[in-house]
């Protein structure tokens, strides 16, 4: 069984799929292991680290595409990659279905089983293949670095002999993955931290990381069967915003991280919001690849308010932190490897029972069978 990982460098990656450690496991179940020339490159990985872990690394990308069992990236692929690629071979990637239709027929017209880690359940035995997770933590923490790094403030209180530099105030909204973590990266900074989420039961875990959490009635909000949060209804988003706004105004960071699964998210910092906010304060919103949370904001690009409040519509932060973001990234791969691999047949042993299967298998055998995209029509 070949397993492949092609170069996400054109596109702008800096993370890879595979690294020296990743590659190491798959050479131990079984598996041939080719990568392209520098895959790991800007994750701080040479290829003889690869060589060394037993890779075979090739140039020649359509015809390795052509000849794998197994592709391992980062992110989605083209419609001509998919093309590219073996009738039965699975590719194991984000692919951002609920966007990609057409992808998805792509897959199903060349008979490859597409795998989204998007999709992985949320559940304890898949925490370890738990893409999503190990990649926001890591957004939350760059949110707070590239935030406080743009601040003309300190987020610690100072006392001097010149006076007291007071802390700066962190508002986080939404404290799921990557809102945790940025709370606690606040925290350790020295900031005082505030959050606010509309899961009840997400209250506890922010006080318990020093953070106070932000109360605001909202009826019934509740979760999905998944964990994830519910839509509100526009008046309840009218009540959060009129509720969060004295504490925008307070605040010298906000970060927004509300995002509602499969769907558009929520517009929670509008440009009243924004206009009530202080000259210098700093908002990053981590939303942007979903729609984004804050009104103005722009992917990918700093926007500065009329009144001085500059918006970082920052997309992918986890790239900006490829060595460890490759690193828990190839991990949770080789554990969804691993998990399906059978030893005696040295080979994916793809049971259609197996509860993570059916939550992350797109495609199979020349159709779109996963049931919540499956009236999607194959090309
Ligand atoms: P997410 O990225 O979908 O959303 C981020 C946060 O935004 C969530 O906490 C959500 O409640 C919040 N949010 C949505 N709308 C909001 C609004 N209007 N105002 C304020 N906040 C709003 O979520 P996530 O970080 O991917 O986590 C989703 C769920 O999965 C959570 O319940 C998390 O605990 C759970 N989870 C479970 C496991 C596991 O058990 N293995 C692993 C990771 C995450």
């Amino acid at each position: 069984m070949l397993c492949y990982a092609p170069s996400g460098a054109a596109s702008g990656e800096t993370r890879a799929a595979l690294t020296p450690a990743s590659a190491a496991t798959f050479v131990q179940l079984g598996l041939a292991v080719h990568a392209a020339p520098g895959v790991g490159l800007a994750a701080g990985h040479a290829d003889d680290e690869y060589r060394a872990a037993g890779v075979v690394l090739r140039d020649d990308e359509d015809a390795a595409l052509a000849e794998a069992d197994l592709v391992i990236r980062t992110g989605k692929p083209t419609a001509e990659s998919v093309a590219r690629m073996k009738r039965g071979a699975v590719h194991v990637s984000f692919l951002d279905p609920f966007n990609e239709p057409e992808l998805l027929a792509s897959f199903a017209a060349a008979g490859v089983s597409a795998v989204s880690l998007e999709m992985i359940p949320r559940t304890t035995l898949a925490q370890k293949m738990d893409a999503l997770s190990s990649q926001a933590s890591l957004a939350g923490y760059v949110a707070v670095i590239q935030a406080a790094a743009r601040l003309g403030r300190i987020l610690p209180m100072m006392m001097t002999p010149a006076g007291t530099l007071m802390p700066s105030r962190v508002f986080v909204i939404g404290a799921g993955v990557a809102g945790l973590q940025a709370i606690a990266t606040a925290k350790r900074l020295g900031a005082r931290v505030e959050a606010f989420d509309t899961r009840p039961v997400v209250e506890e875990q922010v006080r318990s990381l020093g953070a106070k959490f932000i109360k605001i009635d909202l009826g019934e909000t509740g979760q999905t069967s998944g964990g994830y949060a519910q839509a509100l209804t526009p008046e309840q988003i009218a009540r959060q915003q009129a509720g969060m706004a004295k504490v925008c105004a307070q605040s010298d960071i906000v970060i927004t991280t509300a995002k509602l699964f499969g769907r558009k998210a929520p517009v929670l910092l509008t440009h009243a919001m924004l206009a009530g906010m202080k000259a210098g304060s700093v908002v990053v919103d981590l939303a942007i690849d979903s729609g984004g949370n804050v009104e103005g904001s722009v992917p990918g690009r700093d926007v500065t308010t009329p009144n001085g409040v500059l918006i970082l519509g920052a997309a992918g932060l986890e790239r900006l932190v490829p060595a460890h973001a490759s690193q828990v990234f190839a991990a949770n791969i080789a554990a969804w490897v691993t998990h399906f691999w059978d030893a005696g047949a040295k080979a994916l042993r793809l049971d259609p029972a197996d509860e993570i299967l059916k939550g992350c298998l797109l495609t199979r055998d020349g159709a779109v069978v996963h049931p919540q995209f499956v009236s999607k029509p194959a090309a």
